[in-house]
């Protein structure tokens, strides 16, 4: 890693716990923080923008990209393959920026294995397995079979919790949403991203 400042949070948890809205909050309160645009062979929703939300590309494409190394860490997601970009993500780390990913359970402890300490990682999840359905239900983006998957796949990703470094149960949207902001802010007051020495000599002559 080039440089000190450059750090990671990685924000994971089923489709429908509300990792969107978190985002938001985020970019609100950290206006500096940039989106790591992930690459999908899953189709667009109607409200996702080529390029904002994701990158679409082809089964082929994805396969090419794996092939060029294109791919930081990816991973197939109910039957779709999603990838971290390693130009999207290393151009944030060399330039000293903070980068936020919306990835799975793999891909965290990917990203955790070749970052280390410049990862904050955050599991978002919803008070039950009720509360999930109920809100993937009412989002309406996903039939009957994708929304059994993705239940499905929620319970297993539970399961590795412990693996993460916070977890935020998303029962009340403002509350979630300070949680978040004060666990980013608390992250970036933690001493292993700074150059310590060069902060003593600047303190010292000031
Ligand atoms: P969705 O189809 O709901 O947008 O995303 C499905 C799952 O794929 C979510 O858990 C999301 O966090 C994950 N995902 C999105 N982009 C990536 C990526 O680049 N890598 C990995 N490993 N997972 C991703």
């Amino acid at each position: 890693m080039k440089s000190k400042e450059g750090a990671i949070i990685v924000l994971t948890g089923p489709s429908g716990a509300g990792k969107t809205t978190l985002c938001e909050a985020l970019f609100k309160a950290f206006p500096h923080l940039r989106f790591s645009v992930s690459c999908t062979t899953r189709p667009p929703r109607e409200d996702e923008m080529d390029g904002i939300h994701y990158q679409f590309w082809s089964k082929e494409q994805f396969q090419e990209g794996i092939a060029r190394g294109d791919f930081v860490e990816y991973a197939e997601v109910h039957g779709n393959f999603y990838g971290t970009l390693r130009a999207e993500l290393q151009i944030g780390i060399d330039m000293g920026w903070l980068t936020l990913l919306d990835i799975d359970v793999q891909g965290q402890m990917n990203i955790k294995k070749l970052y280390g300490d410049y990862v904050l990682s955050i599991f978002v999840t919803t008070p039950s397995y009720k509360d999930l359905e109920n809100r993937l239900l009412a989002r309406g983006t996903e039939g009957t079979n994708n929304l059994q998957e993705r239940l499905q796949s929620a319970a297993s990703e539970m399961k590795h919790i412990p693996s993460f470094d916070y977890l935020i149960i998303n029962d009340d949207k403002k509350r979630a949403e300070n949680e978040i902001v004060s666990i980013v802010h608390a992250f970036l007051c933690t001493i292993p991203r700074y150059d310590v020495q060069k902060l003593i000599d600047n303190w010292a002559q000031s």
